[in-house]
């Protein structure tokens, strides 16, 4: 006899179509995409084995060589946001039991000690205050007592605002045979990096910051050093969605199926990239500077300061002190409420003290910045 189930409808809602605020993103991320990269999500996806998506597969690769300033033959998307490529450097580069030196000074910082502990890293920590870096006297001294197989630094953390100087890491961690990771989600188009030049051997990023695209697609890349670990290891990466011996078969030559690539978001990538490359890197790094150092003086003139040390500044995530007797929180809520602008609170040890300002992408422009001066002024008490 069949059984009659009726169907539950405590979940079944009658929407109207969705409508969602319009709002000028000027937090940690994401921020606003770029007119033409929404416009470019909206059309058609064709399959994922289409000639024309592969076509377009290998324009990202050598778009996000050029925004890297690396040679890297594997470079890639990774199908998810940025946690999701963080993920991929360390399930591919670590091997249980592997030395892993990370540089906290941040929020990020710890999410890589996390992360590395659950692939069976040994790991160990160099750690600094929170808005400032490390010195290259400071990371030689952890890397000969370490003698670590991957050492992590996150480039721009933003948690902080911090910056991380890059030049001549790489020359010490050649002397111990140790592999350079590096966390570029929050400076990848807006702050200087030569991936290559410096010696870096992984790197991710992420699509929404300074790219100017929705959350989703997110870059990848290893150097020949680094794929050679990887094809030397005994025990299979961890994780069978991000592992890149697999993955490396549908960006590389055999083309084979591995995931559904989310083609639509893959379309946005695609014309961030090649807006970007329209810009020029160096035109978008000075754009960058550029609207930030205003946005540095307009804060000031407001009897504002920042956090960060302005030589260690990003360009993309400014760190604002909030006066003693504020309401960092009720000012925020203010501004999204009243001038539909997002801006960002502290994260960790920087909670209630720093608002975090994002000027990234398509964002970074002398209009967003007068903008939120205008309600700064209406807001603050
Ligand atoms: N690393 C850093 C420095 C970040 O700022 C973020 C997100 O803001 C991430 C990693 C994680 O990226 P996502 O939130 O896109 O997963």
């Amino acid at each position: 006899m069949t059984q009659t189930i009726s169907i539950n409808d405590s979940g079944h809602l009658q929407l109207k179509p969705l409508e969602i605020p319009s709002r000028l993103l000027l937090g940690p991320g994401p921020s606003n995409a770029h007119p033409t990269v929404l416009q470019a999500m909206n059309t058609s996806p064709v399959g994922h084995l289409d000639p024309a998506f592969l076509a377009l597969m290998d324009e990202i690769q050598s778009l996000l060589r050029y925004v890297w300033q690396t040679e890297n033959s594997l470079t890639i998307a990774v199908s998810g946001t940025g946690t999701a490529a963080m993920e991929a450097t360390i399930a591919n580069a670590v091997e249980p039991g592997d030395v892993v030196l990370i540089g906290v000074a941040g929020y990020f910082g710890n999410r890589l000690v996390d992360m590395a502990g659950r692939y069976g890293a040994d790991v160990q920590t160099i750690t600094k205050p929170w808005g400032q870096v490390f010195n290259l006297d400071e990371l030689q001294t952890a890397l000969k007592t370490h003698r670590p197989a991957i050492l992590a630094l996150v480039h721009a953390e933003t948690s902080t605002g911090a910056r991380q100087p890059l030049e001549g890491v790489a020359d010490l961690c050649r002397e111990f045979g140790t592999l350079l990771l590096i966390d570029t989600v929050t400076s990848l188009g807006g702050v200087p990096l030569f991936l290559d030049a410096w010696g870096v051997d992984l790197a991710y990023s992420c699509s929404q910051k300074g790219l100017g695209c929705p959350p989703g697609a997110s870059p990848f890349t290893m150097s020949a050093r680094a794929v050679e670990k990887l094809q030397q290891r005994p025990t299979k990466v961890a994780n069978w969605y991000l592992d890149m011996l697999l993955l490396g078969k549908y960006w590389g030559t055999e083309r084979t199926y591995h995931h559904t690539a989310p083609i639509n978001l893959y379309y946005a990538l695609r014309e961030a990239l090649r807006l970007l490359a329209e810009e020029g890197l160096a035109n978008s790094w000075q754009r960058h500077q550029k609207n930030v150092e205003y946005l540095w003086e307009g804060l000031e003139s407001l009897g504002l300061s920042m956090h960060v040390e302005q030589e260690y500044r990003l360009p993309t995530l400014t760190t604002v002190c909030i006066p003693a007797g504020v309401d960092g929180k009720a000012i925020a809520r203010q501004l999204l409420n009243e001038h539909n602008i997002e801006i960002g609170g502290g994260l960790g040890e920087l909670a209630g003290k720093v608002w975090r300002v994002g000027l990234m992408g398509f964002n970074s422009r002398k209009e967003s910045v007068d903008q939120l001066l205008a309600a700064l002024r209406q807001v603050l008490p």
